[in-house]
C-alpha cells in the first residue's frame, strides 16, 4: 500500500528545497483606524445587511481568527500610505465599495481573500491597491528583484485589458504592469516581460506558453491573483492554472474572485489559498429598490432636454433631484443651461477639481442647491439620504448602474421617485431592465412622451399619479 504519510513528507522537503534562498514575504500591512475599532458589533451587522448583504466567513479550520470591522473610507484603510490617497481623491471616487471596505482589512493583514462578487463591485480596486501596498514594500526592493512580484490570472482579453487599464490609472510609484493575452503580439510581450514589468496580468493559455518556453520568471511572483476563478474554469483554463502555480511559491500571498462558488470553485480555493477569509458580496439588493416609485419613458434624444426642464419647474421646494448624464461634457451642458435659466444647480463628474466636487456635495447635501447634475461617479457611495427624485437622463450602460442609480433615492426608510429617459439606442438593455423592474415589483409600463404631452407628463410626475398615464 502507498505510505501517504511519507509522500507528504517527501513533497514538503521537496518543496521546502525548491524555494530555498527566497527572500521572505512581508504581507502585514494593516493599521486599523480608532474609528474602525471602535464599531459596535450592532453597527457592523447592520452595515454589513444595508451594503449588499455582506457575510464575511473565516475558511481557517482550527482556531478562528476575529473577523476585521468594515472601513468605511478611504483614509481609514490607507491611511498610512499618502500616494494611495492621492490617487483615489484624483479619480474622484467618494467612499469604498463594499467588498472593498470589507476585503481591504482583510488583504491588508496578510491574510489570503477569496471575494464572491460580480464585475462591477470594484472588485478590481479591492486587490489591486492592496497588492500595489504589497509590491512597494518588499525586503527586496522592486528593483532588485529578478522578475514580476504581482501576478493577476484572468479568463479573457477584454477583462486582461480592463484590469491593466485600472493598474493604469492608479499608476502607483510607476509600477510597471504588462498584460498577456493569445492573440497579442507574442514577441513584443516577450521583450517587456523580459525587461522587468512589477504586474503581469495574463490569460492562462498565454502565459503557460511563455512559462514552458522560459520566456517569464514566476518565481519571484509573491501576490497573485485569480480573477474571476468560475469563468476561467468555464473555459477550461484549470489545467493551465495548474502548471503555471507550480512554480510560483506557495507561501505567496492569494487573492481569489468569483461571481459564483461552485464546486469546481471551492476545489481551486482549497488547493491554492492558504486559510483564507471569504467575502460574500450580495446580489444587488433589490429591495431597497423596492422602495422607489420606477417609471420609464420612451423618448427622442432631442426632446430631453426640454422634458427635463419642465420636471425642475414643477419640483416642490422640499424636492431633492439627483440628475445622472452619460458624459462630463453632457453634465457641463445641462448644468449650465439650467443656470443660465435661474436654476441653482450643482454639478459632479470626473474631469471637475476634487476641490469642486466635494463644494458640489456639500452643496447638494445641506440643501443650498436642490438640484444636482452628476455622471456615474455618483451612482454609488453617494450617501445623501433625503434624495427625493432620480432622473437617468441619458440610460445607464448596464443594470447594475441602474439599480445603483435608482438606488439613490428612497434611501434609509422614506420613498423615492425614479424617472428614467430611453431614447430607440437604449431598447437592447429595456428586456433586463423590465424584468428588474418587476422583481421590484414595480408596475411596468412605457409611455411615448411627445413635445405636447410634456406637461401632462410633469404634472403627473408631481402628482405621482401613474395610473393617469
Ligand atoms: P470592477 O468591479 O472592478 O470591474 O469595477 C467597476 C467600476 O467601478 C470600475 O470602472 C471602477 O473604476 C469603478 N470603481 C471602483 N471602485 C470604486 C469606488 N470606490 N467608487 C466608485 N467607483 C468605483
Amino acid at each position: 500500500p502507498i505510505d501517504w504519510e511519507s509522500v507528504r513528507q517527501n513533497r514538503a522537503k521537496y518543496e521546502a528545497m525548491k524555494w530555498q534562498g527566497l527572500p521572505p514575504i512581508k504581507k502585514h500591512f494593516y493599521v486599523e483606524a480608532t474609528s474602525v475599532t471602535n464599531l459596535t458589533p450592532d453597527e457592523v451587522t447592520v452595515w454589513r445587511k444595508e451594503n449588499n448583504n455582506i457575510i464575511v466567513d473565516d475558511l481557517k479550520e482550527d482556531e478562528k481568527r476575529p473577523i476585521p470591522n468594515p472601513v468605511q473610507t478611504f483614509e481609514e484603510a490607507f491611511q498610512q500610505y499618502p500616494e494611495i490617497m492621492k490617487n483615489i481623491s484624483r479619480v474622484g471616487f467618494l467612499k469604498p465599495t463594499p467588498i472593498q471596505s470589507q476585503g481591504w482589512p482583510v488583504v491588508l493583514q496578510g491574510f489570503d481573500l477569496i471575494g464572491i462578487a460580480q464585475t462591477g463591485t470594484g472588485k478590481t480596486l479591492a486587490y489591486l491597491l492592496p497588492g500595489f501596498i504589497h509590491l512597494d514594500h518588499q525586503p527586496i526592493s522592486r528593483e532588485e528583484r529578478d522578475g514580476p512580484g504581482m501576478l493577476v490570472l484572468t479568463p479573457t482579453r477584454e477583462l486582461a485589458l480592463q484590469i491593466e487599464a485600472e493598474c493604469s490609472k492608479y499608476s502607483y510609484k510607476e509600477i510597471k504592469s504588462i498584460c498577456i493575452y493569445g492573440g497579442g503580439d507574442r514577441r513584443s510581450q516577450i521583450n517587456v516581460v523580459t525587461k522587468g514589468v512589477d504586474i503581469v496580468i495574463a490569460t492562462p493559455g498565454r502565459l503557460h506558453d511563455l512559462q514552458m518556453n522560459n520566456f517569464v520568471n514566476l518565481k519571484s511572483i509573491t501576490y497573485l491573483v485569480l480573477d474571476e476563478a468560475d469563468r476561467m474554469l468555464d473555459m477550461g483554463f484549470e489545467p493551465q492554472i495548474v502548471k503555471i502555480l507550480v512554480d510560483v511559491r506557495s507561501d505567496r500571498q492569494t487573492v481569489m474572485t468569483s461571481a459564483t462558488w461552485p464546486p469546481g470553485v471551492r476545489r481551486l480555493a482549497r488547493s491554492y489559498l492558504k486559510d483564507p477569509m471569504m467575502v460574500y458580496v450580495g446580489t444587488l439588493d433589490l429591495a431597497a429598490v423596492n422602495t422607489v416609485e420606477q417609471t420609464v419613458l420612451v423618448i427622442a434624444e432631442e426632446e430631453k432636454k426640454h422634458f427635463t426642464f419642465s420636471f425642475v419647474q414643477s419640483m416642490k421646494p422640499e424636492e431633492k433631484l439627483l440628475i445622472f448624464v452619460g458624459k462630463k461634457i453632457i453634465a457641463d451642458d445641462l448644468s449650465s443651461d439650467l443656470i443660465l435659466s435661474g436654476v441653482p444647480v450643482q454639478s459632479l463628474h470626473g474631469d471637475r477639481e476634487q476641490c469642486d466636487r466635494e463644494q458640489a456635495l456639500e452643496d447638494f447635501k445641506n440643501g443650498s442647491v436642490r438640484i444636482l447634475v452628476a455622471t456615474d461617479l455618483a451612482s454609488r457611495g453617494l450617501d445623501v439620504l433625503d434624495i427625493t427624485h432620480v432622473l437617468n437622463y441619458d440610460f445607464p450602460r448596464n443594470i447594475e448602474e441602474y439599480v445603483h442609480r435608482v438606488g439613490r433615492t428612497g434611501r434609509a426608510g422614506r420613498s423615492g421617485i425614479a424617472l428614467t429617459l430611453m431614447t430607440r439606442n437604449d431598447w437592447k438593455v429595456a428586456a433586463e431592465l423590465i424584468q428588474i423592474l418587476e422583481r421590484a415589483n414595480q408596475f411596468v409600463f412605457c409611455r411615448k412622451v411627445l413635445h405636447v404631452t410634456l406637461n401632462i407628463v410633469v404634472q403627473t410626475f408631481s402628482q405621482k399619479k401613474k395610473q393617469t398615464f
